[in-house]
């Protein structure tokens, strides 16, 4: 007998203040899912999904506006953050409307991460690791947990998890004004983790990774000795009031804020878990994963291979040139930011008109509009497919067991084993 899982208070909340048609339910042995709070025509617009801490990968930075997160098709992005070379923007007005959000909470920590080790030198850092881990095996084997890691996969887990507790400090330094308005920290935790799904092997690396991410930047970000003590690290709480009442750019290193956020391997874990099973991978027309965000609201749709539910996002891939069309010439341009000096650039404004630009700056994050595919009859499941609904049932059953640790019985699962018989191949291994 399991025990009854909570109910979502951030989801239900959101669900109500919107008038979306949907009921959460829960039951042993679905877990909480949504249904149809009533009948829903084709085409009707279900949920519309705010995007939670969406980041674009390491690799697809220069493509992806790190403000309105639409994808470039061609080419390297014209504009980026010269202080951190991590943040690449497509417009003039999107680079501005990022800029509070990026130059107080986000740029220190990007160029530590863009001056993470390389080469040997991460190797070593991942060998230590393993040492840590007491993997005891000589030779070539002493790589053996964390060897598949490559340094640009792990820059991308990193700027993910900042954009995780970066989120979160500006949430709790009250800088969200209106409760509901967007997803808060509390709606990602309340998703379900799946821990107990977690092979060993993937707990170890977890554990390794922890203790790389713990200690990623030794030394702290530039700080005056002086203001040291005016710049609380100590909690999350004084940290995040004290971003909230000052311009000046946090004051901590990336480990510091990790460790703050996540104090014990565990904590860690356990976002990894719901990231595993609940986050969207912000797709190209061309299927490349561009990035990835938590989309709370969303993550209570269960899975179908018939889906009931489709849905756009907003990441979409536009041609350069569209962009430029918009954009002033690159000789323009190139004058402008020889000009522009963005470290100087409305520093002496006062921090509430700040922190508002802030708010605004994180509802330009993608939505997710789920729409229905067909009509839908009140009680019915609201459902959309976790994985590429045109795959061949045994490809969809592998894909479903690796990233989502279940196997699939929606009906035509169970449609499609009684067509073939016996005649598909039960254990090719
Ligand atoms: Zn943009
Ligand atoms: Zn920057
Ligand atoms: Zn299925």
């Amino acid at each position: 007998m399991t025990s009854q899982l909570p109910v979502p208070n951030w989801t239900q909340e959101y669900i109500a203040a919107n008038d979306f048609p949907i009921d959460i339910v829960s039951s042993d042995a679905r877990g909480r899912y949504a249904i149809a709070a009533r009948d829903i025509r084709e085409g009707e617009v279900v949920l519309r999904a705010q995007g939670y801490a969406a980041v674009c990968t390491q690799v697809c930075r220069k493509e992806v506006c790190s403000g309105c997160f639409q994808a470039y098709s061609l080419g390297v992005l014209g504009l980026k953050c010269d202080a951190c070379s991590m943040a690449f923007y497509c417009t003039l007005e999107c680079r501005e409307k990022s800029f509070d959000l990026h130059s107080r909470f986000e740029c220190t920590f990007m160029s530590q991460i863009a001056g993470m080790a390389a080469g040997k030198a991460f190797d070593k850092a991942i060998a230590d690791i393993d040492a840590a881990l007491g993997v005891q095996e000589s030779g070539a084997a002493s790589y053996r947990r964390m060897q598949d890691l490559e340094r640009t996969g792990v820059q991308s887990l990193v700027r993910w998890l900042l954009g995780v507790c970066v989120r979160g400090l500006i949430e709790e330094g009250g800088l969200i004004p209106t409760a509901g308005a967007l997803p808060t920290y509390n709606a990602v935790l309340e998703l379900v983790p799946n821990e107990n799904c977690l092979p060993q092997d993937e707990r170890l690396k977890l554990e390794g990774l922890y203790i790389f991410f713990s200690n990623l930047s030794s030394k702290p970000a530039k700080r005056s000795r002086k203001k040291a003590d005016a710049s609380p690290t100590t909690t999350l709480k004084s940290l995040s009031q004290f971003m909230a009442s000052t311009m000046t750019p946090v004051q901590v290193s990336f480990s510091e804020l990790f460790t703050a956020r996540f104090p014990q391997p565990i904590d860690f874990i356990r976002i990894i878990c719901i990231r595993q099973c609940n986050v969207f991978g912000l797709w190209d027309a061309e299927s490349e994963c561009l990035g990835q965000s938590f989309f709370p609201a969303a993550s209570y749709f269960n899975h179908s291979c018939d889906k009931n539910l489709y849905f756009d996002q907003t990441m979409k891939l536009v041609p350069s040139s569209e962009a430029n069309k918009q954009n002033p010439s690159e000789q323009d341009l190139a004058r402008e930011m020889e000009s522009m000096d963005l470290n100087s650039v409305k520093l002496e404004d006062d921090v509430e008109a700040s922190n508002t630009r802030v708010f605004a700056a994180l509802q330009r994050m993608p939505v997710l509009v789920f729409q229905a595919k067909r009509d839908i009859s009140k009680g019915e499941a609201l459902t959309h497919c976790y994985v590429d609904q045109s795959l061949e049932r045994e490809e969809r059953r592998a894909a479903l067991k690796e990233e989502y640790y279940f196997d699939c019985d929606c009906d035509r699962c169970i449609r499609e084993d009684n067509q073939t018989g016996d005649d598909g191949s039960v254990d090719g291994k």
